[in-house]
């Protein structure tokens, strides 16, 4: 007798279904799927539980006719894909055929269906992928599909779900996902009988954005957009300061589908470096789109993992979209759009669209006096005796200043224009918008009238700018703006001969890393000569910084090299720089001559100063309302 067996169709569909069906929350992707390829304008999903008990998906989309609900469970069985060469260009959501059919195999399923233009519908019911019932029904035009029971026929699968509110959280997050990737189609969720979201499928990014993530998300977010040639990213990402703990919030789309992608995602957080906080995630909502021939989904049945055939024009359109928007943060906010199915929008959410005069520095919105209090601004760098060089400031601004997120002073920048944030529309509409942008971008710059008040406690400039008090954390600003120069600078830092030179006591790792690193240290003013076997001398530092911080500067670019957080060659040189900043800035106890305060202030109030390198905020605000609150003159 061989050993070998011919599984039957039966066993070979359960194999199947474990693929495609993970847990209840993979049938709400499906059926939602199914009904967006549909043509739906609107769906509604309704669960109970975790969803293994009960999910319902209907649909206003075009229905199916008696024979092909007929057909619908078996096996590859679909209306989307005809032939091999279709499957270069799947411009549907599904197109294996395998949904429904893996789905009724380990559920009870209950359809309802009536085609476009058809006088009946059709009701089905099946039950572990066997058609128990079918007979025609009135209804409304659409489909409509119940599944009950979810795993009920493979009690190994059943064992592994976990409890209900760790299941229902998946649905819930799988519904999300599907309705945030298509903003066309309005969708609501019910879970136990309760809306758990509704989104109201106005096509619009923002409305999708603020009604499916949350206004406190959303008020953070920035419009983002960029094209090259075929390829176009648009979307919102969260401002710096409004980094997350985890990656939750990152929601990727490649032509309306939700993915993961290590590419993305990476784009997008080199385009926070120096602005995020180590250890904080930007949260983004971005839609990538491209032609169907340049992106391979059919590379695993749940369909989340897509290969790009162009790797590295997607990574840098979106890294420079990032970039950019980062660099207009000040521009339209996503608060400034109506917000749907809500009125009451506070004061801080309110409108700072092309409204508000374009001269209004970012700050404005970037803090609310809450975000103000809770934060205590504490300075690195410890100085605080040293007496000041005098020009420090002044000497900083011997240069033009540069800001490092000019687009221009990025080597090898794609071909990128602003387009409009709203859903694509073809025509030449784009053209006037970038114009608008350019001439926003300008204006942005100029420095609004403001009064110097002075400083408070040695480290904070105070400023009344308008209707608001202005405070600056003058060390944070001040590094910002160093470490800006000295990284737009492609030339060699400019170094200073140490009269003392330093004798470093180096640990083999260490001089390894000093080997390693011998031309980058070089390049940036740091003079470093082997003596003996194991010490190293320094002879010279970057101009910038004061001689007495020779030693404390070297010790700590050692260490961050150890670390080696940063492995790239433009990491490690961001993280020397950092430390060369952070030791030449003014510091946190020195007494600034007041034309030294001015020139920070003016620096903050251009827009272009907005975090340290760290990523903390450099400055706060509290409005004239903030004031009068605090000093219950209003309520
Ligand atoms: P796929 O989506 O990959 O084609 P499915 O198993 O998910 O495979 O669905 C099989 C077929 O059933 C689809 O191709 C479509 O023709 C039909 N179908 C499924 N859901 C719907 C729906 N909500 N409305 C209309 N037709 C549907
Ligand atoms: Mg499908």
């Amino acid at each position: 007798m061989s050993e070998i067996n011919i599984l039957s169709p039966h066993v070979a569909d359960l194999i199947a279904a474990g693929e495609v069906v993970e847990r209840p929350a993979s049938v709400i992707k499906e059926l939602m799927e199914n009904a967006f390829d549909a043509g739906a304008h609107s769906v509604t999903v309704e669960m109970k539980d975790g969803g293994a008990t009960y999910i319902r998906v209907a649909d206003d989309g075009r229905g199916m006719a008696p024979e092909d609900a007929g057909i619908a469970f078996l096996r590859h069985a679909t209306s989307k894909l005809h032939d091999e060469a279709g499957l270069e260009a799947i411009g549907t959501m599904g197109f294996r055929g395998e949904a429904l059919a893996a789905i009724s195999a380990v559920s009870e399923v209950e359809l309802v269906t009536r085609r476009r233009g058809d006088e009946s519908g059709t009701y089905m019911t099946l039950e572990a992928g066997d058609i128990r019932e079918m007979r025609e029904t009135g209804c409304p035009e659409g489909t409509s599909m119940v599944v009950r029971g979810v795993f009920f026929n493979t009690p190994a699968r059943l064992k592994f779900l976990k409890s209900d509110r760790a299941e229902a959280s998946a649905c819930v997050q799988a519904a999300l996902r599907c309705a945030l990737g298509r903003p066309e189609i309005s969708v609501r969720l019910i879970r136990d009988g309760k809306e758990e979201f509704f989104s109201p499928g106005d096509g619009k990014i923002d409305s999708a954005v603020y009604s499916l993530l949350g206004r406190e998300l959303a008020k953070d977010m920035l419009p983002c957009a960029a094209q090259d040639g075929d390829i176009s990213v648009r979307g919102f990402i969260s401002s710096p300061s409004a980094g997350r703990g985890n990656r939750a919030a990152q929601f990727f789309y490649c032509n309306g589908r939700y993915i993961r992608s290590q590419l993305l995602q990476t784009a997008l957080e080199q385009a926070y470096r120096n602005t995020l906080l180590v250890g904080r995630f930007p949260a983004c909502v971005l839609y990538l789109e491209l032609s169907t021939a340049a992106v391979d989904v059919n590379v695993h049945p749940a369909k989340t993992e897509v290969k790009f055939s162009q790797e590295k024009r997607i990574f840098d359109l979106v890294y420079h979209a990032a970039l950019s928007a980062l660099q207009d943060e000040d521009r339209i906010g996503l608060a400034a759009s109506p917000a749907p199915r809500e009125n009451s929008v506070p004061a801080s959410v309110r409108a700072i669209s092309a409204a508000r005069p374009a001269s209004r520095p970012d700050f404005y919105r970037s803090m609310s006096s809450e975000a103000f209090r809770a934060r205590g601004y504490r300075v690195s760098g410890s100085g605080g005796e040293r007496k000041p060089s005098g020009d420090s400031v002044l000497r900083s601004y011997d240069e033009p200043y540069q800001t490092r997120l000019d687009l221009t002073s990025v080597p090898s920048a794609p071909p990128i224009r602003p387009i409009s944030t709203e859903m694509p529309e073809k025509g030449d509409k784009s053209q006037s918008k970038s114009v608008e942008n350019s001439v926003q971008n300008v204006e942005k710059n100029a420095i609004p009238d403001y009064r110097l008040i002075g400083e408070a406690l040695k480290l904070y400039i105070l400023a009344e700018v308008g209707d608001e008090l202005l405070l600056i954390d003058k060390h944070a600003a001040h590094e910002r703006m160093i470490f800006d120069r000295l990284r737009a600078q492609d030339r060699s830092i400019m170094a200073q001969t140490l009269l003392e030179s330093v004798t470093l006591h180096l640990t083999p790792g260490e001089r390894e890393l000093v080997e390693a690193h011998a031309s980058l240290l070089a390049e940036l003013g740091f003079e470093l000569e082997p003596f003996g076997d194991e010490d190293y001398i320094l002879r010279a530092v970057p101009a910038d910084m004061a001689s007495a911080d020779a030693r404390a500067a070297m010790e700590e670019i050692l260490e961050k090299l150890h670390g080696g957080q940063s492995p790239d060659p433009q990491g490690a040189r961001d993280e020397i720089l950092h430390t060369v900043a952070c030791k030449a800035a003014i510091k946190a106890g020195w007494d600034n001559d007041p034309l030294e305060l001015q020139r920070v202030t003016e620096a903050v109030l251009s827009g272009k100063v907005r975090y340290c390198p760290h990523g903390r905020p450099v400055s706060a605000s509290l409005s004239r309302r903030d004031l009068d609150k605090l000093f219950k003159r209003i309520l």
